[in-house]
């Protein structure tokens, strides 16, 4: 494809505001993109204006999937933005704007080289299928919805095009975000035997989790250790009145060694417990997410390194990462293999004056259509 184009595709999708919402609009240009080809086009609709899409290409074969998510984090403060940040600006080499980096480049490069296969008139040996996510950065919903509706059982590989620098990264912690709320009776604190303290349990529900993570000592290999913070408590309203109501939330980082399902029991034995003395706590979670178990000896993980080295001339090393991507979804939809793979260097997510480098950018369209038929080559 011409520069030129690919570029366009790019700033097209940048310049859509999808921060935390409007994915359909995403999902609308995409499928503008495709829609004269003979291609498998599916919207997911996940609520009113917040599509997923899923865009299948070639008919048989092999089947490696190509994970985007749509939505960008808000732009923040605007006054720290030299330029618009839905105005995708060109600029030493770079291009600017909310997405540039996490991650409308990984998206765009995955689509053009999509489009590249299918123009290019040969007959593909394997498929590809796009899995375009609504709500990555506010909780992997939509992701969550693919693999409920099935859409990633049939998967043989995954590339998550999040930015990686063109490392491979192989593996990343688990997060569990756990809100504890407590009931109590309010009364005048003249009086405290009449009412129920909230505060007290909670105090003593931090006390026990920080204790018992705390304890879970055994180190993964490349991740470290589980770590634990009670990040937030708010309680009571006056200083003469014994609190009815309180709650506290806490952040958990997940590895493998301490899989997700260990820890929500540990948690929920300590509200037990407590609530066997007289307390009243409940416990949420607010998405919580799976860690990647090291994917650094599957097949998928050392050609994607060797297409980098050889085929794009860039250095790549296995890397693994602290934050969850759409991965910890996707790998409950089966056993094959999951790499986070992208062409932005990520040194300016989630903050103001976000850029990709040009070049990073065409070289991602580049590996993803060679890793396609590298990948379908060793998988026939
Ligand atoms: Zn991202």
């Amino acid at each position: 494809m011409e520069k030129a184009r690919a570029l366009k595709i790019l700033t097209d999708l940048m310049a859509i505001n999808s921060a935390n919402d409007h994915e359909g609009v995403v999902a609308d240009y995409l499928t503008s993109l495709f829609k004269q080809y003979s291609v498998q086009i599916v919207r997911v609709t996940y609520s009113a204006g917040r599509d997923n899409l899923v865009i299948t290409i070639g008919d048989h074969g092999p089947l490696l999937g190509f994970s985007g998510h749509e939505d960008v984090v808000s732009a923040g403060e605007l006054s720290n933005w030299q330029t618009p940040p839905f105005t995708p600006t060109f600029k030493d080499d770079k291009i600017y704007g909310r997405g540039a980096s996490d991650m409308k480049s990984g998206l765009a490069a995955m689509v053009v080289a999509m489009l590249d296969l299918l123009e290019s008139g040969k007959d593909l040996p394997g498929r590809i299928r796009l899995l375009a996510s609504v709500g990555e950065e506010t909780g992997e919903y939509g992701a969550a919805q693919l693999v409920k509706e099935g859409y990633a059982s049939d998967l043989d590989g995954l590339v998550i095009g999040e930015p990686s620098n063109f490392d491979v990264r192989v593996t990343h912690k688990g997060v569990i975000d756990y809100y504890v709320y407590s009931q109590g009776v309010c009364v005048h604190s003249s009086t405290p035997e009449k009412g129920k303290n909230a505060i007290m349990p909670l105090i003593s529900f931090a006390q026990a989790a920080q204790q018992l993570m705390s304890s879970h000592q055994k180190q993964d290999p490349v991740l470290g250790s589980l770590t634990h913070v009670i990040s937030q408590i708010h309680g009571g309203s006056q200083i003469n009145s014994v609190p009815d109501r309180a709650w506290l939330s806490g952040n958990i980082r997940t590895t493998p060694l301490y899989p997700n399902q260990q820890i929500y029991a540990e948690l929920e034995r300590i509200v037990a417990d407590l609530n066997e003395q007289g307390a009243q706590l409940n416990i949420r979670y607010s998405f919580p997410e799976v860690p990647l178990p090291d994917q650094s000896g599957s097949k998928l993980a050392k050609l994607a390194r060797q297409v980098v080295e050889q085929k794009i001339g860039r250095p790549s090393q296995f890397t693994a990462g602290t934050g969850a991507t759409d991965a910890s979804e996707y790998i409950q939809a089966g056993d094959f293999p999951i790499i986070i793979l992208g062409p932005a260097a990520g040194t300016t997510d989630h903050e103001p004056n976000e850029f990709v480098e040009i070049a990073a950018y065409l070289d991602g369209c580049r590996l993803y259509q060679e890793l396609a038929w590298e990948f379908w080559n060793s998988n026939i």
